[in-house]
Parts: structure tokens; C-alpha cells; sequence
């Protein structure tokens, strides 16, 4: 089988939007390609006393609408063509929700949980350092993803800090709320995907109230969903992490499945349902299913199997091309990860506004501002998709590039 390639993904789903546009070649040329790709090997030395060198990436991939905006992942598979995608993705996802970030990625090939605390602190200082070349509160904002979380974002913006020799908490985000974080940003991406699954379920007529759920993953993205969604009166009935997974269609309390994994470093071993595979959490019967883990997970080869009415694309990239035209033609309702897990990056925008006016909002006001910008941009999307007959990915793809190609003009080709 081929291997899957993110970027290959990202740029085939460029084109298919591009074509649809009408987007000029010219325009095509500017916008396919990443602006920067920075690659940095630094030595981390390690509790043992040996040292170790590291690969990490930072990419840039549009800054026409604002300061590049983007996660740092932690993993031992992670790639550049793998943060080329992401970075792209988060150009076109600023776009959708119209804040006003170009995108960015970066990314450590490491294994986090083979590392220490002192191991990991002195490994995100050092690539801090590396990439302090391009990252800052102007120009660009990194934030967590997988595997990395707010005491990462600490280390990132004391690192920062120290080299500017004063405090700029705006230089990340998704830091702890004790040092500029915003109420909110710990639930935000889930939150979103619920807003913007009740606007999808609305539209297909489909109550929320007793619908079945299934989370592929169970890290931020995938827990909070799966408390939030519970509290909205769905029944999940299955969710995984790289361990396994596990089925229940009476419904399981994800409290106790969080503790669980609290207590055991996993969600597979809980006792109360039947154990599965972390992709076989996709095939089970269920209502609405939320890819909450990493890319390339539906595929060609499974995609027949979904049995969801809605998927909500809570990971980014999860759904191959191939899929996509599968799941259309099912009739199952794709809300594409640029605009249903942008509930993260918008938060993101509303902790680094909060940061640069050192005046900060409290929990009601950011859920309203994000349910505002959520809304509209499910609707500007699905309007979109209706106007040209086409799936939630088209469509929002049309809007994010024409915004993006839109400001480029504007601003003209330099020198
Ligand atoms: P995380 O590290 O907190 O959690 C990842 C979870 O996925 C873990 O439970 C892990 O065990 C599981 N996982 C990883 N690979 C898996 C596999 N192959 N099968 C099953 N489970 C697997 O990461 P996160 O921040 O929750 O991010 C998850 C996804 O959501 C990523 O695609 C990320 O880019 C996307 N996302 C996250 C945010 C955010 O704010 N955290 C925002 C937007 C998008």
C-alpha cells in the first residue's frame, strides 16, 4: 500500500478547490507552497548524561492575512511533509473563521512518553531557542497539539521571555491561565465541534438528545468532546487512544472513562464494554462519529464502513480524498476539519487579543464570541457547498482560498 502522505493530501484537496474557483496558475503558484520551512537539529542532554540530537520543524505557510498561527506536536512519527499539511490547513481554517492568522506548524520528532519532565522541559527550551528566529508575538504564535499542552506553552513563553529579557505572554498560547491564558482555551476546539455539529444536526434533522457518539482518540480534543457531548445528552458509545478502544451502545460516562485513563495511562483496559481496535471506533454503529486523533485514519478502505450521519472532523486531516467522495456519496455529513475544530485556533486568536491589551474576558463572553464566529462560519460554509452542489470540505475550502488568494492581490506581488 502507498504510504499516506499529508502534504500530498493537503495539496490535492488545494487543487480540487482551485479548480472549482477558477483560481489562476499564478495564484496557484503562491499558494501551494509553504513561505518558510525552517529544519533545526539541536542536542537535548538527557537525565543519563548522554546527549541526543533532535529534528524539530517550524513551517510557515501564509502570512498574507496576518501572523502565521499554529500547534507544536511532540511524536516520534512526526514529519515535514506532515507539518506542511498542518500548516496549510491552518491557513485555509484562519480564512474559514475569518480571524485574521496566516498558518503555521512545528513539530519534534521525540518520544514523549519515553522522556522525563526535566527531559521534555529542556527539549521544548532548546527548540524555543532554535525557532525564536521566526516565532513572536507579531509574527508567529505557536500553540498545543498533540502531546503538548500548557505547561509546554509555559516553557515556550518563559523561554521567549527570557531572551527578550521581559515578559510576552502573546508569543504563544494555550498557556496556563496564571500567566496570560484565556478562560475557555482548554475546552475550545471541542466546544466548537459542538457548535457546529448542533448547526449540522439542525440542518439534517437530526436531535442531539440521545444521538450516538464515537471518539477515535482521547486526548484534548477527544475527552472534552466526549464530556461535552454527554452533557448535551448524547450516548457515547465508543472512544480509543493508541492503546485500543472500547464499545458500549448503552453508553458509557466519559467522568469515569477520564479517570480511568488518569489512573492507568489509557482508556482500552476501562471494564465496562467490549474491546475493539482504535480503528475499529470509526465502523461501529453510531449517529455522529468525531475523528479526535491524527491524520489519514478514514480511508478508501474503510470508509464504506462508517455507519455516522455526521462525522466531525474534531483531528485534523483525518479523511483521505477517496473517503471524502465515499462518504458523499453515503450520504454522511463531513463537517471538514478547517472548520470544525477551528473552535481552537479561535480562542487561540481571542487569548493572544486578550494578552496584547493585557485586558482579559471572562468564560460567558468568550463561549458567546465563539459561538458567534462558529455559527456563521457553519453557515457561510454550508451556503457555499448548496451554491456549487458540493460536500463541507469544497466549500469551505472554496471560501478559506478565495479569502486568502483575495488578500494577496490586494497586497500585491513584492518587489
Ligand atoms: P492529544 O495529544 O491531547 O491527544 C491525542 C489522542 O489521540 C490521544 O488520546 C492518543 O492516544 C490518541 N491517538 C493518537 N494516535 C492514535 C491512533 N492512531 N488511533 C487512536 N488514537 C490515537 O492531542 P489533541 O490536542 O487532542 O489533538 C488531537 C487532534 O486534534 C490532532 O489532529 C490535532 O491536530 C487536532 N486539533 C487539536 C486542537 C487542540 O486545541 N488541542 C485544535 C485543533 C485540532
Amino acid at each position: 500500500m502507498q504510504q499516506f502522505n499529508p502534504y500530498e493530501m493537503a495539496v490535492q484537496q488545494f487543487e480540487r478547490a482551485a479548480d472549482k474557483l477558477g483560481l489562476s496558475e499564478d495564484m496557484r503558484e503562491i499558494l501551494r507552497k509553504p513561505k518558510r520551512e525552517l529544519v533545526v537539529n539541536f542536542p537535548l542532554r538527557l537525565d543519563s548524561g548522554r546527549i541526543k540530537t533532535l529534528t524539530g520543524y517550524r513551517v510557515q505557510h501564509n502570512v498574507n492575512r496576518g501572523p502565521a498561527k499554529g500547534g507544536i506536536r511532540y511524536g516520534p512519527d512526526v514529519t515535514l511533509d506532515e507539518v506542511k499539511a498542518l500548516a496549510m490547513w491552518m491557513t485555509w481554517k484562519c480564512a474559514v473563521v475569518g480571524i485574521p492568522y496566516g498558518g503555521a506548524k512545528g513539530g519534534v520528532i521525540c518520544d514523549p512518553r519515553n522522556m522525563t519532565a526535566g527531559e521534555l522541559e529542556r527539549m521544548t527550551r532548546r527548540f524555543t531557542t532554535e525557532i525564536s528566529i521566526i516565532i513572536g508575538p507579531h509574527s508567529d504564535i505557536p500553540a498545543p497539539d498533540i502531546n503538548t499542552n500548557s505547561q509546554v506553552m509555559a516553557w515556550m513563553m518563559d523561554t521567549y521571555s527570557m531572551h527578550e529579557g521581559f515578559s510576552v505572554p502573546a508569543v504563544v498560547t494555550g498557556k496556563p491561565l496564571s500567566i496570560g491564558g484565556s478562560e475557555g482555551r482548554n475546552d475550545a476546539t471541542a466546544t466548537g465541534v459542538l457548535f457546529v455539529t448542533r448547526r449540522a444536526a439542525r440542518r439534517i434533522g437530526m436531535p442531539l438528545r440521545g444521538a450516538r457518539v464515537s471518539i477515535q482518540g482521547f486526548g484534548n480534543a477527544g475527552s472534552v468532546a466526549a464530556r461535552l457531548f454527554h452533557s448535551e445528552g448524547c450516548k457515547i458509545v465508543a472512544f480509543s487512544d493508541t492503546s485500543g478502544g472500547l464499545y458500549n451502545e448503552e453508553g458509557l460516562d466519559p467522568a469515569l472513562v477520564q479517570r480511568h485513563k488518569l489512573e492507568h495511562g489509557t482508556v482500552a483496559t476501562y471494564p465496562h464494554g467490549q474491546s475493539i481496535s482504535s480503528t475499529d471506533v470509526l465502523e461501529v454503529p453510531c449517529d455522529i462519529l468525531i475523528p479526535a486523533a491524527t491524520e489519514g485514519q478514514i480511508t478508501e478502505h474503510n470508509a464504506e464502513k462508517i455507519q455516522a450521519r455526521i462525522l466531525a472532523e474534531a483531528a485534523n486531516g483525518p479523511t483521505t480524498p477517496e473517503a471524502d467522495a465515499i462518504l458523499f456519496n453515503k450520504g454522511c455529513l463531513v463537517i471538514p476539519d478547517i472548520l470544525a475544530n477551528a473552535g481552537g485556533v479561535t480562542v487561540s486568536y481571542f487569548e493572544w487579543v486578550q494578552d496584547l491589551q493585557s485586558l482579559f474576558w471572562d468564560d460567558a463572553d468568550i463561549t458567546h464570541r465563539l459561538e458567534v464566529i462558529m455559527n456563521k462560519a457553519f453557515d457561510a460554509v454550508a451556503n457555499k457547498a448548496e451554491e456549487y452542489h458540493c460536500d463541507l470540505r469544497l466549500g469551505a475550502n472554496m471560501l478559506a482560498i478565495s479569502r486568502v488568494a483575495e488578500a494577496t492581490l490586494v497586497r500585491g506581488i513584492y518587489p
